[in-house]
């Protein structure tokens, strides 16, 4: 099969750990090398974010990246990004004069809005099936954020339209099948796949990490409030409280290396929480850490915390698993399938750091714990989670759409358009 991606806002070749930068780069590459390695030829779209990018370039046997302009040629925040969606609809369409794709499948709703759009524009008559992963829904974002979501205005009305004019909806976990349905989504349109995770690279044994304090519990991810790295914060001092004064927080991902990410300001609130309950020489920032780094930072630690205010899946989880490392994890979204409550990590309510140290400290406390958590976690992301099966699992997903959409006109899908006033929903 020829599989168009379309990841607007997250190339596969991005450094991770930035504030718009994390587990949509992951997936999307990760997916596509899967895929590829199923035999099936990708092109994974994304807009050009920088000069010095060539067209096309490619990054696995049978997976190419293209860089479409559209909109400045440099970082721009992927909230800001809607006006642009037209000129990467049209410099994919353009591509597909020479390059064809079976299928095309949009990551993020906006890269669904211009996937649908180029499909519009492609040549007459070719009918090429939209799938579409949300990776994160509007209406959950809203509801955690309100009114500190950047979200444009115009998400609210096109992303619900995305998943009515998509041939097929790929849902990460459970959770978000939940979701789409309460967005008007017909169940019978929607598949589940999950994320994965790279167990090549995040093999069961390998090197650790040496660690500056006696317990070292870990944080991983993109900077921002709902990721909850201040519930992490606000657990020290009750896990000294308890009996564990000698416990590093490292706090690894950001906009650059340690001294640049501490300039930011997520980092600055984090650590004058810090000062403030007098835990700040307990937390470290480490930055953005390349992926090859990551396993030795996994395996140094004593638990992975995550207790984010929600999550659509959350892929460091399973990397912390892979590693055989136990996830303390906030119940929400993709976590409370991907952690098992007392086999692969411990769950806990969101937002709460009483909870939360109360986990830690039961682990810190119990070696053998620690040591049965992280072998299930191990063999629980070995059996269900390789990007080898979730490539088969999305295959099923792309053959039944190619079936259920085989006969359909692009006309019944309807127009839909990111920026052009009276658009029909
Ligand atoms: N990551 C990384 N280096 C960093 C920070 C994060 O490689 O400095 C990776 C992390 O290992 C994981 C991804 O970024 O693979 C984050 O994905 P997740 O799904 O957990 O969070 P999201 O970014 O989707 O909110």
């Amino acid at each position: 099969m020829k599989i168009a991606m379309v990841s607007e806002h997250a190339s596969p070749l991005a450094a991770l750990g930035g504030v718009d930068a994390g587990g949509q780069n992951v997936h999307v590459a990760a997916l596509s090398a899967a895929l590829a390695r199923r035999g099936h030829h990708i092109t994974v779209y994304t807009r050009r974010d920088a000069d010095d990018l060539p067209h096309r370039v490619r990054i696995f046997p049978r997976v190419e990246v293209v860089h479409i302009q559209a909109g400045p040629a440099r970082h721009v925040p992927k909230d800001d990004l809607l006006p642009y969606m037209e000129e990467l609809a049209s410099g994919i369409s353009r591509d597909w004069e020479r390059h064809r794709p079976d299928l095309v499948h949009g990551h993020f709703w906006m890269s669904g809005l211009a996937a649908l759009d180029a499909t519009r524009q492609g040549p007459a008559g070719a009918h090429i099936p939209v799938v579409q992963t949300f990776h994160a829904l509007g209406t959950v974002k809203r509801r955690h954020q309100g009114s500190a979501d950047t979200s444009p205005s115009e998400r609210r009305l096109l992303e619900p339209a995305v998943g009515r004019s998509a041939d097929r909806i790929i849902a990460t976990c459970p959770n978000e099948v939940f979701e789409l349905k309460a967005m008007g989504i017909p169940p019978g349109k929607i598949s589940i796949a999950p994320c994965g995770v790279d167990l090549d690279l995040f093999p069961g044994t390998g090197q650790a990490d040496r660690r500056a304090r006696t317990h070292r519990i870990l944080s991983v991810g993109r900077l921002v409030p709902r990721k909850g790295v201040d519930v992490v914060i606000r657990a020290l001092p009750l896990l000294r409280a308890a009996g564990f004064p000698d416990v590093e927080l490292l706090v690894v991902g950001g906009g650059g290396d340690a001294t640049e990410t501490e300039r930011d300001s997520e980092p600055r609130r984090l650590l004058a929480i810090a000062a403030e309950l007098g835990v700040r020489q307990q937390v470290s920032f480490r930055g953005q850490v390349p992926r090859e780094a990551m396993p030795g930072i996994f395996r140094s630690a004593d638990a992975v915390v995550c207790t984010p205010w929600y999550e659509p899946f959350g892929i460091v989880p399973l990397e912390a698993m892979a590693c055989g490392v136990p996830v303390v994890a906030a119940a929400v979204g993709g976590l409370r399938d991907t952690v098992v409550d007392e086999r692969t990590g411990l769950h806990v309510p969101p937002r709460d750091p009483e909870s939360t140290a109360a986990a830690l400290a039961r682990l810190l406390a119990d070696p053998g714990l620690r040591q049965a958590l992280g072998r299930a976690g191990q063999q629980r992301a070995r059996s269900r989670y390789s990007w080898d099966r979730v490539a088969a699992e999305t295959e099923k997903a792309y053959l039944h759409t190619l079936t259920g959409a085989a006969g359909r006109s692009h006309e019944a899908r309807g127009q839909l358009h990111p920026v052009k006033e009276g658009a029909v929903l």
